[in-house]
């Protein structure tokens, strides 16, 4: 059913105006100034509008032009209702960019008219809008109108200081589906696959068909880990389903996924930038087994991060800010593709005895400075042995706001030293606390102190503490 707002200060104009549209099947919904009509467009479920011209304090004019400069509103066509015929302000109504008017008294057989003729003309333009930004087959966003949207979602978010993240998805051996099954196959498991990104995503993520078998989400207010759980429960679904192509016939196929995000702290808003970091984790997710999510962030971390993530990673973890600083000031790559033969070797051999620590990520993120590195090992254990108990202790006393501190900064120094193992373990808790999930945080708990107990015996050891 249509919904019609009809907006008049006068009262027994609305109460017939409702009562005819009513009786043609429309949804009405009346107010009586201009303010409030406003506000009540932003519910979104108006289909047209029907103002009156004039009203005390905020009058039609003013409303209309209100209703024009708002970019939500675009396609709602308005109806001005005039009792005089006054031919300037009528003119005044259509160049501000009134769709129609009808003077009253009104004839409720020609408003009706009218109204109708207003409408088709709505939704024939919406057809079009729709034309130049879906892509046919699939029905998503084409890449075009991906990237518009991505872009004011970005710019949004940068304004906000909000979390952003893209996700870049392509089909694994699509070509052997076209190959096997034929293009019309194919062309189902193209538009299965929209369905099932429209389905797993919420309702306010972008998804786009940015090209023949790869598709993209942009997810706005999303940190990295939200996203990274995002993918993969969308890798999951497809992986498990069952896609009909016709003939009685169903195949399954996988996809790879690559996603990056701009941390509020740090990360530039960068559309093109983003979209450059979900494609190289994507080709990372491709070049190690397909069937993955990789996020940008973890496959910096593999390789032997950059000095930005670098960076931003440290710098959530307070106790670690000197060597952020430290990286900073230096103008050599982290990469561990930049070591000596020696130098890797060195790290090898120490490596095997680090028990629940990759000595080679650690001291990575130091520039290869093995006393440094012994040096915030130090620092980690003096700040994070009692971790555990602070754990344990808020779990017991339900106490979220500190378990969520706690955990979160433990994930990320974890990351720092190389302390990998307990830093999957972490994040597994810290999803679970962003999602409170309390029923499970007992048990993810129980993992975490068992990588902690290990990370600090293992310290210990190193350090003769
Ligand atoms: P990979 O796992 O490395 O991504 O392998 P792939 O075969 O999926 O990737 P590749 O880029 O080699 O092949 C993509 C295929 O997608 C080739 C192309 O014919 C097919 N394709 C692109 N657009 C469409 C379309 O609209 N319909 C159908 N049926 N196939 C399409
Ligand atoms: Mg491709
Ligand atoms: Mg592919």
């Amino acid at each position: 059913m249509q919904t019609i707002l009809a907006v008049d200060d006068a009262k027994d104009t609305l109460m017939l105006l409702e009562f005819d549209l009513q009786a043609e099947g429309y949804q009405v919904v009346t107010t009586n100034d201009g303010l409030s009509a406003i506000s009540r467009m932003e519910h979104g479920d108006i289909d047209l509008v029907l103002l009156d011209l004039y009203m005390p304090n905020f009058s039609g004019l003013q409303t209309l032009q209100a209703i024009r400069e708002n970019p939500d509103f675009v396609n709602v066509p308005v109806i001005m209702l005039s009792a005089s015929d006054d031919e300037d302000e009528i003119v005044e109504a259509l160049e501000l960019g009134a769709h129609d008017y009808v003077t009253k008294p009104y004839l409720a057989k020609i408003l009706l008219a009218r109204i109708k003729n207003a409408l088709r003309l709505r939704e024939n333009s919406l057809k079009l809008e729709n034309l130049a930004h879906k892509d046919h087959l699939t029905e998503l966003n084409n890449k075009g109108h991906f990237e518009e949207l991505a872009i004011k979602a970005l710019s949004h978010m940068s304004r906000h200081k909000e979390n952003v993240a893209i996700a870049m998805v392509d089909i694994d051996h699509f070509k052997n589906v076209n190959d096997t099954y034929g293009h019309d196959a194919g062309d189902n498991v193209l538009s299965f696959v929209a369905r099932l990104l429209e389905s797993s995503f919420r309702d306010y993520d972008i998804a786009g068909r940015v090209g023949g078998e790869e598709f993209a989400v942009c997810m706005p207010h999303t940190e990295d880990d939200d996203a990274y759980n995002a993918c993969e429960r969308f890798r999951k679904k497809l992986e498990s389903a069952i896609i009909p192509i016709g003939d009685e016939l169903s195949i399954s196929v996988t996809a790879s996924l690559g996603v990056a995000s701009v941390n509020s702290e740090t990360g530039e808003y960068d559309f093109k930038q983003l979209m450059l970091s979900a494609d190289e984790a994507l080709y990372e997710a491709k070049a190690t087994s397909r069937n993955v999510t990789i996020s940008h962030f973890n496959a910096m971390l593999s390789k032997g991060r950059s000095e930005l993530e670098n960076v931003s990673l440290l710098d959530e973890n307070q106790p670690l800010e000197r060597v952020a600083t430290r990286n900073l000031d230096s103008n050599t790559s982290v990469s561990l593709e930049n070591f000596t033969t020696e130098e890797v070797k060195m790290t090898e051999g120490n490596s095997a005895e680090m028990d629940g620590i990759d000595y080679q990520i650690g001291v990575g993120n130091v520039l290869g400075d093995d006393d440094l590195f012994r040096e915030i090992l130090q620092m980690f254990h003096d700040d994070h042995h009692h971790d555990g108990e602070k754990i344990q202790q808020a779990i017991t006393n339900q106490d979220y706001a500190q378990l969520k501190s706690v955990v979160h900064t433990l994930k990320g120094v974890s990351s720092s030293i190389g302390a990998m193992e307990l830093f999957e373990q972490t994040k597994i808790l810290d999803i679970a606390i962003n999602q409170q999930d309390a029923d499970n945080y007992q048990r993810l708990f129980e993992n975490v102190s068992f990588q902690l107990t290990r990370v600090i015996s293992t310290i210990k050891k190193e350090l003769n503490i």
